[in-house]
């Protein structure tokens, strides 16, 4: 039974354990994945604000460039001035020129532009054109060229990168009139300013594409004149406004006013270095907590599992007893003598004596049931005393019959005849004393059948037919002796 016991006690553990610990990874990976998600839409949230904040930024820079270019319009002598007039003396060009010049230079905004200045038909200018930008065309056809950049045919202007395989500035050019274009430009590098990224995005890298998807400025310098690289392209299709992750990378998109783009990129891997840190602590407390709980169910498991062995070990005592005298009842006593005579190798003799009161019915019906149990419990206690060693079996198997049963493997046929005749002896002396009374009044005493044999090759049912039978032979010859076979 305390077997039985020990394996439900393991099943429950393990199905406990299991239980626990699916509970763990199933909660744990619950949270973590619920932490990824908000992490992955705050990161991309984050993203998506300094990208626009960018292209805000870009937006708002170019709309100056325009703003300032169209500036030129607030002043006759910009758009109406003819280069080409044959009319005008050179005299009259020079102070025309200079007046241009000096007006933007009024405008303060020189030291912001590399270009400010006007190029006429005849590929002359005015105003501030520099030596860099006028040695690219050695051999004349700067207005031809300046014109031909001009892709807002509605608003007569445009922006050009890479002018001149030049990728240093950043034009923008816009008609003035039939005969001459404003040129405006600036350094690639004024973006610096423009983009900028938080702390927590370090690792973003940051380019602004030109109309033909070349990188016109990214914060990754030797991405400048080349395309997107293929595994950032592959995931922005175009859209605007985009917000993308696979494995390798977070990636926004922006589309900015001129047709240009800024698109961001970061390497996943840098976005969830927080989240693997708390994957990490959360799996660590998730175990220590899970173990803790294993335990404690375990100690409580292995507590009610005593108590409960301990009921099934009082239950089994109980099957086994005889609740009035305390001895073994009939078939227990049967089952540990035929146990007895089964296991033991060696055995040299055996003993077994039956016993049955007699005259007991007398006191029954003179003295009632109550007084007739307590003889009965008082000749348990009597035998208990008399055959109180571990290794001898005492029972009670009938109403006011008893039996003892004992194998030695130390005593020879003899000597165990030595022994029941001395303990039968002391049945008697105990008897004569415990129920003198009862004696006297109803010729109360004991018959005895004992069996004494030696060898070990014995069957209970054969050595009790013989006992009993020799305790009929007691009761046949006049009771209140033992009878020895
Ligand atoms: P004999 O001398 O031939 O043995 O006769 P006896 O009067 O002792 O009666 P017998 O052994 O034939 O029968 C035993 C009686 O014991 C029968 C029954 O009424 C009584 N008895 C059986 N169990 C109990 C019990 O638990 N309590 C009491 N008070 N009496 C019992
Ligand atoms: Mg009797």
């Amino acid at each position: 039974m305390g077997k039985s016991i020990q394996r439900i006690q393991l099943i429950f553990g393990a199905i406990y354990i299991v239980i626990t610990v699916i509970f763990a990874v199933v909660t744990s990976s619950m949270f973590i994945n619920s932490s990824r998600k908000t992490m992955e839409k705050n990161a991309s949230d984050l993203i998506a604000a300094d990208s626009h904040q960018i292209e805000l930024n870009v937006d708002s820079y170019l709309d100056t460039v325009e703003t300032v270019c169209s500036l030129l319009f607030s002043d006759e002598n910009y758009y109406a001035y003819y280069d080409t007039n044959p009319d005008l003396t050179d005299y009259e060009r020079i102070v025309a020129k200079d007046a241009i010049t000096a007006r933007i230079v009024d405008l303060g905004m020189m030291e912001n532009f590399c270009d400010f200045g006007v190029v006429y038909s005849n590929d002359k200018n005015a105003g501030w054109i520099s030596q860099t930008t006028e040695s690219m065309f050695p051999n004349g056809g700067t207005y031809a060229y300046f014109s031909s950049l001009i892709t807002d045919n509605r608003r007569e202007e445009g922006w050009a990168t890479g002018v001149m395989g030049n990728n240093d500035r950043i034009y923008f050019v816009k008609r003035l009139n039939p005969n001459a274009v404003a040129v405006l430009s600036f350094y690639t590098n004024e973006f610096d300013r423009v983009f900028t990224v938080p702390d927590e995005l370090s690792q973003m890298t940051v380019r602004m594409l030109d109309g033909n998807g070349v990188i016109i400025y990214s914060t990754d310098e030797s991405e400048v004149s080349n395309c997107l690289p293929e595994d950032i392209s592959s995931m922005i299709n175009d859209q605007t406004g985009i917000s993308a992750m696979d494995d390798n990378y977070l990636v926004t998109s922006n589309n900015l006013n001129n047709g240009w783009r800024v698109v961001t990129s970061i390497p996943t891997s840098y976005l969830m270095k927080d989240q693997i840190a708390l994957r990490t602590t959360v799996i660590m407390i998730v175990v220590v907590i899970s173990v803790a709980i294993i335990l404690v169910q375990l100690l409580i498991l292995s507590r009610f599992n005593k108590s409960v062995t301990d009921v099934v070990q009082k239950l089994e005592g109980d099957a086994s007893t005889d609740l009035m005298t305390g001895l073994l009842n009939k078939t227990s006593f049967r089952r540990q003598s035929e146990a007895d005579l089964k296991s033991t190798n060696g055995i040299q003799s055996k003993v077994f004596f039956i016993m049955d009161l007699d005259n007991f019915k007398q006191i029954n019906d003179q003295l009632g049931h109550k007084v007739g149990d307590e003889v009965i419990i008082n000749m348990g206690r009597l035998l208990s005393e008399v055959f109180s060693e571990e290794f001898v079996k005492v029972g009670r198997i009938g109403g006011d019959e008893f039996a003892v049963y004992c194998s030695f493997i130390d005593k020879s046929e003899e000597r165990a005849e030595e022994w029941a005749k001395y303990k039968s002896d002391r049945v008697y002396i105990a008897f004569e004393k415990m129920f003198k009374d009862k004696i006297e009044q109803f010729n109360l005493s004991v018959s005895m059948g004992v069996l004494i044999e030696g060898g070990d090759d014995s069957k209970y049912e054969d050595l009790y037919k013989r006992t009993d039978a020799a305790l009929y032979e007691s009761k046949r010859n006049g009771k209140g002796k033992p009878t020895y076979v």
